[in-house]
Order: structure tokens, then sequence, then C-alpha cells
């Protein structure tokens, strides 16, 4: 990988860590895990003794502490790995960052005990009226005595089924828009709290997604994130931290296309000779490594920028959405040089191409990162 001059031996050995993990645990197991619909609950386990499941957490409530440019280098090799698998795991720095941003010390010790043992979270925003209009939000919190009482559904939430502690987002004050939005920390066992339908996904199969329910849920009144009328600013905000670390999963799926591709243009041999000796299929190889490297560039900046304390939503929505379209135009073309194995299931390439496309989708769609992005320049 060509940023590998610029890694710290810590960063590298992780890196090989994590590597050898995909490996042996996830590659061979992915195209099952894909045709059965399931998330592999005795991987994640694996996965958790290492402390995968646990980057962002901070090293003194047990989590790995660790900062943005690594957490991408470990995504990416998740990425190469099972993308559906990297989303489940990636979802916890997701159900975290809300109380990075604006959670008391308690709130974060009580979401760490929960998941450190080897638990999941998930992060609820999304309605089924419009995951894009994110304010338009029906969940409602009302207020009583020092609970809130939380009733609504949340829908296509990543781990909904599977996860232990909920970061969710309510409706304090109708009325008030998004300034009437609240932001709460909710256990998955309080009465009340129910896992809905489960969505029979294109890709990213290996992650669980659902609706989730709230009837009734009292949410004590110190599991409040930040302050009331708060609750939009810190998801916007949590997505322009967590945007770069997911699309660096994305930039693991264009790898692990390159890889396939340079394997089978160097063994397929039609006309008597290569396919990779053919201009046109080496010429896409070369754009698809053109495209991926750019790619990772980007959501490496991103990630360094954040490193280095300076948040800039405008290039982190850049980063994903180049990292989203380029999977998407990788893996198509992955496809193509594969010709007829490409489209079959026998081979892991169509898989890929059914994997990225989320990432031109889920954390803002690629449509609505353009408008944010042409906004932040003709405002
Ligand atoms: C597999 C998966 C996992 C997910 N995980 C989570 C999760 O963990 N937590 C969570 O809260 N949400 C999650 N989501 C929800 C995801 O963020 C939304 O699906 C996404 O924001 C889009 O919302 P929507 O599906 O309702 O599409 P809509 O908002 O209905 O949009 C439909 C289409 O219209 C376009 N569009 C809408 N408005 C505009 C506009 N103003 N300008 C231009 N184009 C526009 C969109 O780009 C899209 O192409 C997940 C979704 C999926 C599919």
């Amino acid at each position: 990988m060509s940023n590998d001059y610029l890694m710290t031996p810590e960063q590298k050995d992780l890196q090989l860590m994590v590597r050898d993990f995909v490996e042996k645990e996830v590659k061979p197991y992915s195209a099952e895990w894909d045709v059965k619909d399931e998330f592999p609950a005795e991987t994640f386990k694996k996965a958790a003794e290492m402390g995968l499941h646990l980057l962002a957490i901070p090293d003194e409530f047990g989590g790995m502490g660790l900062d943005h440019t690594t957490t991408c280098i470990l995504r990416e090799e998740l990425g190469k790995g099972d993308a559906g698998f990297a989303v489940s795991i990636g979802a916890n720095t997701l159900g975290y960052t809300p109380l990075e941003i604006a959670g008391t010390k308690e709130q974060i010790k009580k979401f760490s005990e929960i998941v450190v043992p080897g638990e999941l979270s998930a992060f609820c925003l999304t309605e089924a009226q419009g995951g894009s209009d994110a304010g338009n939000c029906k969940t409602t919190a009302v207020k009583d005595g020092d609970e809130y009482i939380l009733n609504g559904t949340k829908a296509f939430i990543t781990n909904g089924g599977i996860a232990k502690v909920y970061t969710v987002f309510a409706m304090t004050e109708k009325g008030k828009g998004v300034k009437g939005m609240s932001a709460f920390m909710v256990e998955a066992d309080l009465p009340g709290v129910s896992v809905g339908a489960k969505e029979h996904k294109m890709g990213i199969r290996a992650s669980n997604t659902t609706e989730v329910i709230f009837t009734d849920v009292r949410v004590p009144a110190d599991h409040l994130i930040g302050k009331e009328g708060e609750g939009f600013k810190i998801a916007m905000k949590t997505l322009d931290r967590t945007r770069p670390d997911g699309s660096a999963t994305a930039v693991g799926i264009c790898q692990r296309a390159i890889d396939e591709c340079v394997k089978y243009a160097k063994e397929r041999e039609v006309f008597g000779r290569a396919i990779g000796k053919h201009q046109a299929v080496a010429f896409m190889i070369a754009d698809m490594e053109i495209q991926t490297q750019a790619a990772r560039q980007l959501v490496m900046h991103a990630a360094n920028l954040m490193d280095h304390g300076i948040f800039d939503p405008n290039i982190s929505s850049v980063a994903k959405t180049f990292a989203g379209d380029t999977a998407m135009r990788v893996t198509t073309d992955a496809v193509q040089i594969l010709g007829g194995f490409g489209y079959s299931r026998d081979y892991p390439i169509e898989k890929l191409m059914r994997d990225a496309k989320i990432y031109q989708i889920f954390e803002g769609t690629n449509q609505i990162q353009r408008v944010v992005i042409s906004g932040n320049l003709l405002r």
C-alpha cells in the first residue's frame, strides 16, 4: 500500500494483525455470510477479543482509543474481507461518537461498560419518512420527572437487532424544527424497546439492518446527550466525523477488486494470451488503481485533518462522495474484467459490486453530499 512509509510501527503492526485476521477468519466465510444473510456472531466474538469493535472508545474506558488515521487503515483491511462485517463493527463508532461530541464522562463510562465486554451499539437517526431529511423526525421524547418517555420507530438501523445500546434522536420540542431534536443513550433491554422488520439487502448482507421501535420507553433524564435541542447538531457532527472512517471500507472494497482483477487478468487466457495483455483490459485496471489511490488519499487526508483537530465537514463530504462513487465504478469495471465469471456468484466480484452500492446511499446519500458541498461553495 502506498501509504506504508507514512505509518508508525504501531499502525503497521495493527494493520498486519487485522490483515491476518481478515485472511483467516473473514475472507473464507464471507460468501457464506452473504448467502445466509446473517451477522456472523461467532466471528464477531473473535474480532471483539482483539478490540476491533472499540476502535474509537478511549483507552481509559477500556477501548483502543485510536485516532482517525489508524482507524481508516484498519477499516480498509476489514473492507477487503467483508464490507458487511466491517460496517457492523464500524457502526459501534457511529453509536459512540455522539457521546464523544457531547456526552459526559459518566455516560461514556456507562456506554463503555456495555460494549467493551463484546457488544455492539447502533445509531438511530433515520425514519421511514425520509433519511435525507433527517430533521423531519417523528420520534418523540417527553419529559416526565427525572425520565423521558420515548415513542417512535427508527428505520434502516445498522446493528438494530443485535445492539445492546442505542443512541437515539427524538423530538423534545415539536414545532421548533431541528432545534427541537435531542439525543439520548438508550439501553436495548429497557422495557418498550423492540426490534422491528429486518431488511433483506442487496449487499453488506453480513450486517444486521432493522427497524428499532420505542414504545413508552422510560429513559433516565441523565441519558440525555448534550442539552435539549442539540440533537440535530450532534447527529450532523457525528456523521461529519465518521464519514472518512466508513469510506475507508469503500477503499478496501476497491483494493480487493483490484487484487482479484490483477490475479485473474494474468491467469485468464483468451485469443491465445492473458487478458491483461489486451490493452483495453490493462487500462481498465490502471484506471481502477488511479481512482482507488485518489480515494485513499482523500479519505486519509480527511482523517489526518481530524487528528490535527480540524473538523471540516466539507472535506469529509468530499472524501465520502468520492470514495463511494469510486467503489461503484471500480467494482462495476471489475465485474466487466471477469466477464461471465464476474457476474457469477462462484467468484467474489459480483458481491463487491453489491457491497459497494451502499457507499452512495448511507451516511447521507451522495446526492445530499453534493447539495452540502455545492451549498458550502455557493452560499
Ligand atoms: C444498509 C443501510 C444501513 C443504514 N444504517 C443506518 C444507521 O445505522 N443509522 C441510521 O440512522 N440510518 C441508517 N441508514 C439510513 C440511511 O442513512 C438512509 O437510507 C439515507 O440517508 C437515505 O435516506 P432514504 O433511504 O430515506 O432515501 P430518501 O431520503 O428517500 O432519498 C431518496 C432519493 O432521493 C434523493 N434525494 C432526497 N433529497 C434530495 C435532495 N434534496 N436533493 C437531491 N437528491 C435528493 C436521495 O439522494 C436518494 O437518491 C442505513 C441505510 C441502509 C440502506
